[in-house]
């Protein structure tokens, strides 16, 4: 598999079950911004868009996503920015430097084990994702 440096965007209602390399999906009535890794692992990267997550920004032609994609839950563990539809790759993170910004790994301040890389992107097993994904399923089969 060869890195994705290049995406399209597509403006969707709801997300597909089945998504394609190299786009990314992106749902405004459920603030939520879904593209495959641009590693090419094929891992679901699921970026909220909120005050405090993620924020698109679309000039009517690219869009951007900010801050950077950090898959740190993933096994390829990669990192990236999407810019005008544009790849850009980050230096990928050491394990070290992973925990250390989840904080030491035996934290003896509870503030400090809060502590996540800001970009970290949400394993795909949350909750309200989960509650989406069925949610939808329910309205197409819906009776
Ligand atoms: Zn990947």
């Amino acid at each position: 598999m060869t890195d994705t440096r290049q995406v399209t965007h597509t403006f969707v209602d709801c997300i597909p079950e089945q998504l394609d390399q190299g786009v990314v999906y992106i749902s405004i009535r459920y603030a939520l911004v879904t593209h495959l890794c641009c590693c090419g692992c094929e891992c679901e990267v699921v970026t909220p868009l909120a005050p405090r997550e993620w924020k698109l920004t679309f000039d009517g032609a690219t869009v951007s996503l900010h801050p950077s994609i950090g898959n740190w839950s993933f096994p390829c563990k990669s990192h990236y920015w999407i810019r005008n539809n544009t790849v850009a790759w980050a230096r990928q993170w050491t394990d070290e430097e992973i925990s250390a910004s989840r904080g030491p790994a035996h934290p003896t301040d509870r503030t400090v084990r809060r502590k996540r890389p800001e970009t970290t992107t949400l394993p795909i097993s949350s909750k309200w994702w989960v509650a989406l994904r069925k949610r939808k399923r329910g309205r197409i089969q819906g009776t």
